[in-house]
């Protein structure tokens, strides 16, 4: 029996990993201008760190972590991005060394999740964490980023919503107006809500069981809770959006499926309908809470997203395949072969990216071959050629071939190389062998 890929995952061929590469070199170069530097932490992590910071009731945690015991240690393939970069935040005192810092990441997450269009066991995110400012100007400035970002990617039909929870106080209060007002109902929600309205009525409101989400309607929202300074904190950040011209909604009730948040929460969700439920493209927010909860000796602000690629690639134009080879080297005899690998070795320690054939085909196969691939030279040798010293160059592109020595053949490269490629199909022509060539 073929042994397959695990469910949920997914293998990422070189054509499409073309477009992850671009995607990711526009994250990169987005975030990096704003001043924010690579950060990579293991994919392995203490299973409690995701317990304590996202904490046990989250569906992340209590029931798509992929856990296990090795020797005596307790691990988790991480499910995000945010509470291992705070760990190393923590673990290395960035705060000792700098006031502020910026970081980013790119990479795998694991979540044991119900496969769904948009829904993965490994998936990918790049997100941003900003820590040590505490202030909304720089929760106004990453939301802007966001929406820089996304349009950057092609991303057209979405929405920013953004909500304040509040800090402790006021989700301590929170949590009991929601208690008081599912209480009567609790008959009605999932077994799981009804475990949550004890330990935790926050997290009915963002349950997917349909009965959570019906009992959830007239459910009362954080707003008018919010004590002064979370609502002048809210008030600030929605004036800088104005001022950036960041057009979003302000939605009450938005919650985020994990509990490290305080304050600012804040999701981009496309409207085109592309992506059916699944239709956060990235979310994020404040977590004042967690460096100091991890040990920090003071508390340490700290503000972040994360955004879902396989998401942004599900929904952006598809973009160009992999670009084909400079050079494609075509030795028509065994004997050819030697001498062009000697020669595509040089011109590729030039810069010049070559594929050779060696497998012994006729022209007219290697040049369709070369078409195929899309290369835009192709470098045959045949008898007559090696005979000779030359290699036959065949410009692809413009339907033209020249023969040069050996030693020129960098220079003829180049020289053609250095034009741009135009547009146009190989014509059925060129796929026949050129009289020229034996
Ligand atoms: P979260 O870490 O849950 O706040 O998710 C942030 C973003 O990651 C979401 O908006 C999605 O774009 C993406 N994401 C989360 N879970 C998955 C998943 N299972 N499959 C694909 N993308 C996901």
């Amino acid at each position: 029996m073929v042994v397959r890929a695990v469910r949920g995952m997914k293998d990422i061929l070189p054509d499409e990993a073309a477009r992850w590469q671009r995607l990711e070199h526009t994250f990169r170069s987005i975030v990096e201008r704003a001043g924010y530097g690579e950060v990579r932490t293991p994919h392995l992590e203490s299973t409690e760190l995701f317990v304590r910071e996202i904490g046990a009731d989250t569906d992340v945690v209590a029931k798509e972590m992929y856990s296990f015991s090795r020797h005596d240690d307790e691990l988790t393939v991480r499910p995000e991005g945010t509470a291992g970069a705070a760990r190393a935040y923590v673990q290395n005192n960035l705060a000792q060394l700098e006031p502020v810092t910026r970081w980013y990441y790119l990479g795998p997450m694991f979540r044991a999740e119900r496969p769904a269009k948009g829904r993965f066991r490994q998936f990918h995110q790049a997100g941003c964490e900003i820590y040590g400012d505490a202030g909304p100007a720089c929760d106004a400035e990453l939301i802007a980023m966001c929406t820089e970002l996304v349009m950057a990617l092609g991303v057209r039909d979405f929405v920013v919503h953004v909500n304040s929870i509040g800090s402790a106080g006021t989700r301590a209060r929170y949590r009991d107006a929601l208690r008081d007002y599912f209480s009567p109902l609790a008959g009605s929600l999932s077994d799981d809500s009804q475990r949550r309205l004890v330990t935790n009525p926050l997290r009915i409101l963002d349950s997917k069981d349909p009965r959570d989400q019906e009992a959830s309607r007239g459910a009362p929202s954080v707003s008018a809770l919010l004590d002064e300074d979370d609502a002048a904190h809210l008030a600030k950040l929605r004036g800088y959006l104005e001022d950036l011209g960041v057009p979003y909604v302000f939605d009450p009730r938005l919650v985020r499926g994990l509990d490290y948040y305080t304050r600012t929460l804040f999701e981009l969700k496309i409207t085109s309908g592309e992506l059916g439920a699944q239709d956060a493209l990235l979310g994020g927010g404040r977590y004042d809470e967690m460096i100091q909860h991890l040990g920090n000796k003071k508390p340490v602000p700290a503000i972040g997203f994360a955004m879902g690629l396989e998401r942004i690639l599900a929904v952006t134009p598809l973009g160009a395949p992999r670009a084909g080879p400079d050079c494609f080297f075509a030795p028509l005899v065994e004997s050819a072969v030697g001498r062009s690998l000697v020669l595509a070795k040089s011109l590729r320690e030039h810069g010049v990216s070559c594929e050779l054939d060696g497998r012994g085909q006729s022209v007219k196969a290697m040049l369709r071959r070369a078409n195929a691939m899309k290369a835009r030279l192709v470098a045959i040798v045949g008898q007559e050629e090696l005979e000779r010293g030359e290699v036959t160059v065949k410009d692809l592109d413009r339907h033209e071939q020249v023969r040069v020595p050996f030693a020129d053949l960098f220079d003829a490269v180049r020289a053609r190389l250095a034009v741009p490629r135009s547009s146009s199909e190989l014509s059925r022509d060129e796929l026949r062998v050129p009289a020229s060539v034996p």
